[in-house]
């Protein structure tokens, strides 16, 4: 018999509790000290390799931990610290600095975040800025070294890899790349070679910009990396990780010259199974064959997957072969054991991270010793998942066929942008450079108790509806005060922007504990779409209305749009995600015509996620955008011309996206730029947008309050590429996570900002 081993790429890390969370929060806090952080996160990681080692996962992955984010790691191993944190002085990167480079601090910004691929986690943009890096501390040996220690566990040290690294790097230009790689490939082949020395067997270098579309230009710099690395490090085996799609350059790719190759086989999946059936793979290498969805919440369905096995033994040798999760298991919460309360079908049908490890032991098992191994669990298996097919959730004939009308007719708004201009200027009556936010005031200690209160039935919906109001009152009289011309009720009913929705809808579920890390210590918890999706009655008239009651200024409704409730849940995977999108936009344009209806003539519908469905492939774009788009349309487009459409997006990365973003046709839409430093704003100059815009003056990631003076040079120099006459003043994103005083401190400069910008035009 061959045992067939088994691999995962990475662990949550957030703990089964979030104790991750409530450590750094802690410690950035001032409630615990960097040694009580050390000792309560090593609690959580030899926990999570305990469990793992428990389970039977052969090869366990270490240095997937951090103390915030991987690609942050990355820069501090090798000492890059952006010069603006003047405190450091070489050498290994003290916590604080560490912590200021993710967070921000007196007297130097924040680095930029971003999404990592198109999943909700979001990591520290490296910046390289002629920097001469330095091996400054292992970081991986270090985690190797524990997990030995404590467990006798023969980890896997997992490392970000030098291309995907200097990829996801800014600060150099193209034509450095070279120069970059050269910088770089000593400190990657240090890092080996002490590993190496202490007797590492396997490393996983993680290259996941291997899925995306490569130029012959960077394929060739890979095959350089590899080569030299192993060739500098022939005594370890480096096993050469993608995921999140299959690899287009295939048989250049496999034939890399390290001990193995990880490939997806869910996502991209059939074209990779494609890829090895008609290319083979070398028999000297170990496959990683990536079976177990690491981003999905659902049940494999395990015959299926040993179906795919079979295929792969025919090309590769069992003892060849890691059956292993698609990705790192950090996009999936910890483990459903803790869901009290969710129907049995549908717990049923679930597999978050702990329940992965037992499908993936399960296929090992089976592939070891047969089929008949598991005979019981896999009736289990297919049991549990057709229950969920054949619910009544998943019945509702008539939002199946609505969803698929809406996707045959393309939506439109009756009138042109130009003709709705004109209107709305009637209407509304707007100053020039009019102020507004994007939705969301401080979640209050308050707010969050209340919540809590109601949540445990010790209040009545009557008192927290009551409660609600208040703060809703308070709110409007604040900014009223600060003089913001456009006014929104502040949200404080919601959680979560998507959540809030879906508690409302048909067709979603909502876990105790289903926690992801989306950034920092941040965690989401995504609703489940199971079912299909339904309107029932309205989900925002009320506040919406009682706010603008209270006021004679426009209040601004606020809608969380549909691709991005889409790209924030977890979704069924038996039906194709654009027809689940469309049975969202069904629902909402639903809510957009109750509020017209209520007298509400400004809506924003957010999607601040639009971008992040984009697929990982440039061909497969057009395709994504089209229905995307159009799902954002069928939501908002069948309202009067007067009637006002916001929309908002963060992290834009506005060159790739400006065609897509002008056909939504909203009538105005905010989003973020000042963590990216400016870059959005010259992005403007090659594109033109016409319709209203509103470029976020302050970054509200930060307790920081700008000045006015900052906000009006950030308004001048986009006024320079847009016109004034189109231009609103906001600030990067909603202030749900920012305290009461900063908040207003900084909404009263900004009021400011714009009226001395108002004078100067
Ligand atoms: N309206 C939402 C808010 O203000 C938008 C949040 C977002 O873009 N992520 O909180
Ligand atoms: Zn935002």
């Amino acid at each position: 018999m061959t045992k067939v081993k088994s691999s995962i790429l990475g662990y949550p890390r957030i703990g089964g509790g979030r104790e991750w969370k409530k450590a750094l929060e802690a410690y950035w806090s001032g409630k615990i000290n960097e040694s009580e952080l050390y000792s309560r996160l090593a609690e959580v990681r030899l926990a999570s390799l305990k469990l793992q080692q428990e389970k039977g996962i052969d090869l366990i992955p270490v240095n997937d931990f951090t103390l915030y984010d991987h690609m942050l790691d990355t820069a501090a191993m090798f000492g890059l610290v952006p010069q603006r944190f003047s405190g450091y002085k070489g050498g290994v990167v003290p916590l604080d600095i560490y912590y200021a480079m993710a967070r921000g601090a007196e007297g130097a910004t924040a680095c930029e975040m971003t999404k990592w691929f198109n999943t909700n986690y979001h990591y520290i943009v490296p910046e390289l800025n002629g920097a001469e890096p330095q091996l400054v501390e292992n970081k991986p040996l270090l985690a190797y070294r524990e997990a030995k220690k404590q467990l006798d566990i023969e980890g896997k040290p997992v490392l970000v890899g030098l291309f995907t690294f200097l990829k996801l790097s800014k600060g150099y230009k193209t034509a450095e790349t070279d120069a970059w790689i050269d910088k770089l490939l000593p400190l990657y082949e240090q890092v080996l070679l002490q590993l190496q020395q202490e007797g590492v067997q396997w490393v996983q270098i993680d290259e996941p910009v291997l899925v995306t579309t490569l130029s012959e230009e960077d394929l060739t710099r890979v095959e350089r990396i590899y080569k030299q690395l192993g060739a500098a490090v022939p005594g370890i085996n480096i096993l050469l990780q993608t995921y999140f799609e299959s690899v287009d350059a295939y048989s250049r790719i496999v034939q890399l010259p390290v001990a193995g190759i990880g490939l997806d086989f869910v996502h991209g999946g059939k074209q990779t199974l494609h890829s090895l059936e008609k290319e083979g793979f070398p028999q000297d290498k170990v496959l990683g064959v990536g079976l177990i969805d690491g981003r999905g919440i659902w049940r494999a369905d395990l015959s299926a997957k040993l179906g795919v096995l079979e295929r792969v033994f025919k090309v590769v040798a069992k003892e060849k072969v890691l059956i292993q999760s698609s990705s790192s298991l950090l996009h999936v919460p910890v483990s459903t054991s803790y869901e009290e309360k969710l129907e049995p079908v549908l717990k049923d049908a679930l597999a978050f991270a702990d329940e992965k490890l037992d499908e993936i032991t399960l296929l090992a098992k089976a592939a070891s010793e047969g089929t008949d191994a598991i005979r019981a669990e896999l009736e289990q298996n297919g049991q549990a998942l057709a229950a969920l097919q054949t619910s009544a959730a998943r019945s509702n004939k008539t939002v199946q066929a609505a969803a698929i009308q809406l996707k045959q007719q393309p939506a439109a708004r009756r009138e042109s942008f130009a003709e709705r201009r004109t209107a709305q200027r009637e209407r509304w009556k707007l100053p020039l450079l009019p102020t507004t936010t994007i939705g969301s005031f401080p979640q209050s200690p308050e707010v969050r108790q209340a919540r809590a209160k109601w949540r445990k039935a010790e209040w009545s919906d009557a008192q927290y509806r009551d409660f609600v109001r208040q703060e809703i009152s308070r709110w409007i009289r604040i900014q009223e005060e600060i003089g913001l011309d456009v006014l929104v009720h502040g949200e404080f009913e919601r959680t979560d922007m998507v959540e809030f929705f879906g508690e409302k809808l048909d067709g979603f579920a909502f876990t105790q504990n289903g926690w992801v890390q989306s950034y920092g210590s941040r965690c989401v918890k995504p609703p489940v779409i199971y079912g299909d999706v339904a309107y029932t009655s309205a989900m925002t008239v009320d506040e919406t209305v009682y706010a603008q009651s209270l006021t004679d200024r426009p209040v601004k409704g606020m809608l969380t749009g549909p691709v991005t409730i889409l790209n924030w849940s977890f979704v069924r995977d038996d039906l194709s995600r654009e027809l689940v999108t469309y049975q969202i936009s069904l629902a909402l344009s639903q809510e957009v015509q109750a509020l017209e209806q209520a007298g509400i003539g400004m809506i924003q519908v957010d999607e601040p996620a639009l971008r992040e469905g984009l697929p990982l492939k440039e061909r497969d774009h057009a395709e994504y955008l089209n229905w995307a788009v159009d799902a954002f349309r069928s939501s908002t487009s069948n309202v009067d011309a007067t009637t006002q459409i916001h929309t908002h997006m963060c992290y834009c990365e506005f060159n790739d996206m400006v065609g897509s973003i002008r056909d939504l046709d909203a009538d105005v839409i905010s989003i973020e730029t000042s963590r990216s430093h400016g870059e959005l704003i010259h992005s403007f100059e090659e594109h033109t947008y016409d319709k209203g815009i509103g470029l976020g003056v302050y970054d509200i990631h930060s307790p920081r309050v700008p000045s006015a003076t900052e906000m009006v040079s950030m308004i001048h120099r986009a006024l320079r590429v847009l016109d004034p006459e189109l231009f609103w003043i906001n600030p990067d994103c909603g202030l749900k996570t920012r305290g009461s005083e900063e908040t207003i401190a900084a909404l009263r400069n900004m009021v400011q900002a714009a009226g001395e910008s108002r004078e100067s035009l």
